[in-house]
């Protein structure tokens, strides 16, 4: 099965997207935990990250091609952070396509902007296997993840300037992505402001064409 998680930035995807992935037994695949990789050796990503601007259809989509078919994607995979242009829609249907797979479930994660604001300037992030801890869900150690026992860091496009365009920009984009799997019967818009365990159910209990 492939599911796409997707929301605005800090509705939890990442959370919910880890807590599926860890459910079901298929990978969690993040377009920006792939972004934040290559930004390490290129500069041009790693300035258009820390402005929050969005990475080109094409770059994006061939790192998403190259890491969908490894092996480990072959039973499904959670899908985080694309499409989110509508041209993303149909080239993620033809990589798709190429890999014998479509799209089974989106879900839509909905937070207040105040909640989003307050745990995006409050999270941090494992440095070395990328997992995320916020307000409602801080490490035991300080700073320390306890996974791995990496360093937690903020993010460097964390900040209210970049949120802000981040969110505009979300919204501008989404309404049309959105309408597209609503109209395929695949939606499910989830409240995200707590219980991020509770989205085992929500993505699996087939009540999509309600
Ligand atoms: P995220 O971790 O999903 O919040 O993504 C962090 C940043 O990575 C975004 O603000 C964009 O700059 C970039 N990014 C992630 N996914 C995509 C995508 N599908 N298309 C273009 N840029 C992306």
């Amino acid at each position: 099965m492939v599911y796409i998680i997707t929301g605005g930035p800090a509705t939890g995807k990442g959370t919910r997207s880890d807590i599926l992935s860890k459910a079901l037994n298929i990978p969690h695949i993040s377009t920006g935990d792939i972004l934040r990789e290559v930004a390490l050796t290129d500069e041009d990503i790693k300035e258009r990250l820390a402005k929050g601007e969005l990475i080109s259809d094409d770059i994006i989509t061939k790192l998403l091609e190259e890491r969908l078919s490894k092996d480990d994607c072959k039973n499904g995979f959670v899908l985080d952070g694309y499409p989110r242009t509508i041209s993303q829609i149909y080239l993620l249907n033809e990589v798709l396509k190429k890999l014998g797979k479509k799209v089974d479930r989106v879900i839509e994660l909905v937070v207040p902007d105040e909640l989003a604001f307050k745990r995006i300037l409050e999270r941090k992030k494992c440095i070395q296997c990328g997992r995320a801890y916020g307000i409602d869900f801080p490490p035991v150690v300080e700073d320390i993840c306890d996974d791995c026992g990496g360093k937690l860091e903020i993010r460097t496009d964390d900040t209210k300037e970049t949120l802000k365009k981040r969110i505009d920009t979300y919204k501008k984009n989404s309404k049309e992505i959105l309408e597209y799997y609503r109209n395929k019967g695949l939606l499910k818009t989830v409240d995200a402001s707590s219980h991020s365990e509770r989205i085992v159910e929500e993505a699996t209990i087939d009540d999509y064409n309600l």
